[in-house]
This record gives C-alpha cells, structure tokens and sequence, in this order.
C-alpha cells in the first residue's frame, strides 16, 4: 500500500509517522516548512510568547512574594529569539522523525491531476524541488490546513494591519493594539501583549467573546480580563480601518446603533481562518468542498471520492492541531481497516490567556438548545487551596451532567453521565484532560467521583465540582 499525503502539519505529518510505523510507504509533500501552522506559526510560537508574559506577570506580583527593589528591563528582541530557537528545535526533532526509509518528504506545491495523481511543483521555501514531478498512490490524504481570514472592509488590506503569522515577528512592542475578533487566537494575542505592557483593546462581534465556549465561562473570562485592563467591546461591528498618522490606525465600529472608534498603533485582524483550499486543483477532480471546507464523513474524514481523505483544519470541523492529528488517525485506520475507540465528538479545547480557559464535551447552552435535562456542578478556584497558595485564585469549573428526563420525556443519556466540563482559571488547560479522560470513557458522575486526586493541587477543583452535588 502506497499513501500520497499533503501537508506536513499535526494532520499530515503524525499521519504520515504513524503510517510508516505500520509499515505502510508514505510520499509526503510540503510546500513550507514542516510542522505546519502549529509548530511555525500557531500552538508553539504563542505558548512561547505566553512564557514570557506569565514570567513579567510574576516580576509585576514580586512585592508578593517578597521581591523588594526589584528592577529589570524588558528586551523584546530576545523574546523573538527565544521563540524562533523555540520553533527551530521543534522542527528540527520533526524533520529527525520524518528521516524515515518509508517516508519520501517532497518539498513542493501539490495539486491533483487526476484523483490518483499529485503533480507537485517548486515551493516558496529555500529547500524545494526544482522541477515539477507527480506521484500517484492507492490512497491520499489531504492535510493542508487553513489561513488567515480578513474582514471585507475598506482599510483590511492596509500594510500595518497583522495577522497572526505577522505579529509574531514585529520588531518591538507597540503602545496599543486593537485586535478585532475575541475568538481564541485574538484572546491569546490580547493576554499576551497585555502583559508585554501593551494598552489593548478586543473588538468582538457576537455577543460574547469566545462565540462557541460555555456563556458563563466567556462571561466570566471576560471580566478577568477586564481586571487585567483589557478593553473587551462586545456586538462590536467593525466597519472600517484607516491610517490616522504615520504610527497609528483608527478601527471604526457600531455598537447597539452607536458609532465608535478606537485608535492603536497596531491591528490585528483575528477573525478565524478558512481551509487551504486554494491551488489543489479540487474542482476538476470533483472533490466536494464549502466555504468551511472540505466536506468529510465525521466518523471516515473519506471524502466524495472514496480513496480521497482531508483532516485537519482543512475541513473545517475543529481547526485545533490534536483535531488534526486524531482524524489522521482515524483516516489512516479506515484506509488500513484498522478498528479504534477515538471519539472525535470529545475534543479538548484550550484558550491561553491569563487566566487559561478550557472545555470539552457539551455546554449547558448546548444542552439548553436540544431540550436535554442537565444539571451543572461548580466549584470556584478561590477555594481550592494550591491555587491560594500560588495566589491565582481567579476562576470556576463548571461539569455538565445529564438529568433524569421530566415525566414522558427522553434523553439520549442516562441520568449522571458526564457530558462536558467548562473552565477558566490557572492551568486549566491541562485540569480539562481528566474531564476529556473520564467524559471519552462515558464515566458517570458516581465514577467521576471515585476518582482520588492529589492533595494540594489544582485539579481538586474539578473534584470539589463533582462532589457539589
Ligand atoms: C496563532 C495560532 C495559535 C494557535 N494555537 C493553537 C493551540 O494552542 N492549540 C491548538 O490545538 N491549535 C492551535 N492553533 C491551530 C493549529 O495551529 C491548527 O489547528 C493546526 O496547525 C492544523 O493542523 P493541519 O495539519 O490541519 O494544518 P497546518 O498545520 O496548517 O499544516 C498544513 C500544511 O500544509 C502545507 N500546504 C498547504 N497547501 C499545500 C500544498 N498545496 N502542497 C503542499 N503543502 C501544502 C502548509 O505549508 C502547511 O505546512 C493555532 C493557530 C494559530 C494561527
């Protein structure tokens, strides 16, 4: 067996190790760098720069701790440094993995030439092919990813406004900075130059940032960020983007029929990004595709076309890197016939602001919406004695779980199995694994609770939630 896969991102290149540890011939082709969008641009470049905010956040704290006189600088030019020696690292043990005998990475730009055959041509990175070559194979697997998306108003296409590859190599901090999206990626880049001393405002069109998290978790993240003197404005309506002087841009907006304005010296558009499509010659090989991607089977990621598969960002499910990596697992098993027990509809998901947030399974409003008895258990961070200690007491965790249904009325869940988990507070994006752990499992709330945790520690606040009953 012989599989062709695009893109060497969380998708294609975990597929494709995980490929050829089965024995299976891979032809792997890149046209930028391997890793993808997670390793150059994404995950790993932010949670770099989140290390350096959470480390000025705790100098700020220092008189706390007993950090008299306390003096430093802040030399923004070694934070990109860090974070470039953090991302060249990481690639380098990638492109270590992929030095397999039954992966051939093609560093190049594929397109179809038929639903068997890849023509791939010269890409735009220093290490490319030179001419064009094709590769045919049994099975292909499509991993391009996504890119940034842009607002369809005037002044979107001006120079100084960034994206999110973009801001990550600006050469120094500037003194404000208007992210127009309050969706995950937009938060992150508000934390973060936040705490990189940064004034800084988040436009956000829904009614609640974080559109698809639990309501009161955003509610709630929303006002920690506040106290953090971010200006978060919701059902804010973007309408325009104009360079004001030659250090700063004016970002018009409505809000409940009021016409506003903020000024910042920088903009950064965050507004989602949409599947990479573009360049993979899919109409004339008649792969079915929307505007949120390519269209798959939830359980398969098969395509239209029964040999054909797209994981990842590019079909626009879940746009996060384990996503990725998990439905190119189960690509790889439905092509092999290989049976697995991943339930792709239990994805963790994190935000990595200060403080963290994170969720998995279903929402109380989710619930609300398809008429299913639930009860939700709380508990807060400010009684959970290791975050007292560490003086991060600011957060909740809230588990969702299925009700007894009211006389005559049904529910696809037995009474007490746990359905999801919403948090926002210190590490939450690693607390959320137990829940994602247990919640994959179909645990009820009593084996939830059988569960001992270490005492003292953080994740005895998802314990204190699940004995709240
Ligand atoms: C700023 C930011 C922060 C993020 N933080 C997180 C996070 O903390 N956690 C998380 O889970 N997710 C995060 N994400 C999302 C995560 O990066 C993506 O979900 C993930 O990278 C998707 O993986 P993928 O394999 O589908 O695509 P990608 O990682 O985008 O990889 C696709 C690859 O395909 C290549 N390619 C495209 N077209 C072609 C072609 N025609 N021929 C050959 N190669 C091609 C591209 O060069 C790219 O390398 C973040 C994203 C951004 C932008």
């Amino acid at each position: 067996m012989k599989i062709i896969i695009i893109g060497a991102g969380p998708g294609g290149y975990e597929t494709a190790l995980l490929a050829a540890k089965r024995g299976v011939e891979v032809v792997l082709i890149e046209s930028g760098h391997v890793g993808g969008t997670c390793l150059n641009e994404g995950c790993i470049p932010t949670k770099t720069f989140c290390k350096n905010a959470e480390v000025l956040d705790s100098l700020r704290e220092g008189e706390t701790f007993g950090l008299t006189d306390l003096t430093y600088g802040f030399d923004f030019s070694k934070v990109i440094d860090r974070k470039n020696a953090v991302v060249e690292q990481l690639r380098g043990g990638v492109e270590g993995l992929l030095n397999n005998k039954l992966i051939t990475l093609v560093r190049g730009k594929a397109s179809f030439k038929d639903a068997h055959t890849v023509t791939v041509t010269p890409g735009a990175t220093p290490v490319t092919i030179e001419k064009s070559v094709e590769y045919s194979a049994d099975h292909i697997i499509i991993a391009t990813g996504s890119v940034s998306s842009s607002l369809p108003i005037p002044g979107a296409d001006l120079p100084g406004i960034l994206t999110s590859r973009e801001i990550l190599d600006i050469e120094k901090v500037p003194s404000s900075l208007c992210v127009i999206g309050g969706g995950v990626i937009g938060l992150e880049f508000a934390s973060i130059f936040r705490s990189f001393g940064c004034e800084v405002t988040v436009l956000e069109y829904c009614k609640d940032i974080l559109p698809r998290f639990d309501t009161d978790l955003a509610k709630r993240l929303k006002q920690s960020l506040s106290k953090r003197g971010i200006s978060v404005e919701t059902q804010a309506q973007v309408t325009s983007i104009t360079e004001c002087d030659a250090d700063a841009y004016t970002v018009s907006y409505t809000r409940k029929g009021k016409e506003e304005t903020v000024t910042a010296e920088k903009v950064l558009m965050a507004v989602g990004r949409r599947a990479n499509v573009a360049s993979l010659n899919l109409d004339d090989i008649g792969l079915e595709y929307t505007q949120r991607g390519i269209v798959t089977d939830e359980r398969t990621m098969q395509t239209n076309i029964p040999h054909i598969y797209a994981v990842g960002d590019i079909n626009g499910r879940m746009m996060l890197a384990h996503a990725a990596t998990f439905q190119g697992i189960v690509a790889l098993d439905h092509i092999m016939g290989v049976e697995n027990q991943i339930d792709l509809s239990v994805m963790p998901a994190a935000v990595f602001s200060s403080p963290e947030a994170a969720s998995v399974g279903l929402t109380e409003d989710e619930c609300k919406e398809r008429g299913l008895p639930v009860k939700c258990l709380k508990s807060f961070f400010r009684a959970n004695g290791k975050a007292v200690t560490m003086g991060e007491t600011d957060g909740f965790c809230k588990v969702v779980v299925a009700a007894e249904p009211k006389e005559g009325a049904q529910s696809p869940y037995q009474p007490g199995r746990v359905l999801g988990c919403h948090l926002y507070g210190p590490h939450s994006s690693d607390i959320v694994q137990e829940a994602c752990a247990m919640i994959s499992r179909k645990a009820t709330l009593e084996e939830f609770q059988s569960v001992i945790h270490t005492h003292p520690t953080l994740t005895e606040v998802l314990q204190s939630a699940i004995h709240s009953v």
